[in-house]
């Protein structure tokens, strides 16, 4: 799937690449020999760590835990790349060959990254996966940055990694963590806060399994079944039992709120969208990646997330508050 918008992804991937072997050039720390002048200038403070993020959800955390002593790179930095299915280029090789810490999901949802990194094994890398992390099992559900704990415990880890890749800066990267989680971050655990006060085990359906860590963050209680939930996110076919169930909930407005991923908006998702529209049901959308491109995950999420909470207040009449209703 949007295997054109891949490839047309990757021009920009390998200006960023260039760029970054260019940036690491401006240490101060003359004294390291000309082959691992990068390396120790790092060691030193100087210049910034090379890191390679196969996700932009989690690079721009990355991003933002490291200040200017990281260089991160997102592989999947496309709005339209599919990163289910996502074919690696040379130039994605060379990024990673150059990293000193790879930052991956894991869990299946990237394992072109994950041969990527077997394929250079590179020396001293710092390898993160999420999955493995979190400790979510081989045939558990991949989107953890939809799961705001597992988002903190991710942070944690890039910061215990830096400052071990990086120790001079240590108490640099303690600062920008703090920064991160007190105030950038506060908008989303607020929503988060917010929406689990108002509408916690209010019913409502989803259209794949990206939402499901979310509702459980949110303390909402999700009735899609999870079956389909899996075969949408897997792009495999959900069955005709689990469309029927589904078709009667809406009908029925068993559901509050219906959300839906509209970076795989498939005809059977199109049609429930519609039908939950026709019944009344307000509809929400989440999207898999970054969105727009240039959007941190904060401000991606926090957009989401009141949008969510938008539906939820209208459909369950308590659309009362600062907020107020609809637009
Ligand atoms: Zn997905």
């Amino acid at each position: 799937m949007n295997v054109h918008a891949s490839r047309l992804a990757l021009g920009s991937i390998a200006a960023a690449a260039a760029l970054s072997v260019a940036a690491c050039s401006t240490s101060p720390d003359a004294g390291g020999g000309s082959s691992d002048a990068s390396d120790a200038a790092a060691k030193s403070g100087g210049a910034p760590i090379p890191v390679v993020a196969a996700e932009n959800f989690w690079g721009s955390i990355a991003s933002q835990l490291g200040g200017d002593h990281v260089k991160v790179t997102s592989i999947i930095d496309n709005p339209a790349a599919d990163p289910h299915d996502y074919e690696p280029t040379a130039a994605d090789a060379r990024a990673v060959a150059g990293a000193r810490l790879t930052l991956v999901n894991g869990v299946g949802y990237d394992s072109w990254a994950g041969k990527l990194l077997a394929a250079q094994p590179g020396q001293g890398r710092t390898d993160l996966n999420v999955g493995k992390l979190v400790g979510v099992p081989a045939n558990g559900n991949p989107h953890r940055w939809y799961s705001p704990d597992d988002v903190h415990q991710v942070i944690e880890r890039i910061t215990a990694d830096y400052k071990k890749l990086d120790p001079a800066d240590s108490a640099d990267f303690d600062r920008l963590k703090s920064t991160f989680e007190n105030t950038t971050l506060a908008p989303y655990d607020k929503e988060i806060a917010g929406i689990k006060a108002a509408y916690k085990g209010t019913p409502v359906g989803a259209s794949e399994s990206i939402f499901a860590p979310l509702a459980q963050g949110l303390g909402l209680d999700l009735r899609t079944p999870e079956s389909f939930l899996d075969a949408i996110s897997e792009g495999t076919d959900p069955t005709a039992k689990d469309k029927s169930t589904i078709d009667r909930q809406i009908a029925d407005k068993q559901i509050k709120a219906y959300v839906y991923n509209s970076q795989n908006a498939t005809p059977d998702v199109r049609a429930q969208v519609k039908a939950a529209k026709a019944a009344g049901i307000p509809v929400a959308t989440v999207t898999e990646t970054l969105t727009p491109a240039g959007a941190s995950f904060q401000e991606w999420q926090v957009r989401q997330l009141k949008g969510i909470e938008a539906a939820l207040a209208e459909g369950t009449g308590k659309g009362t508050g600062s907020k107020g209703k609809g637009e």
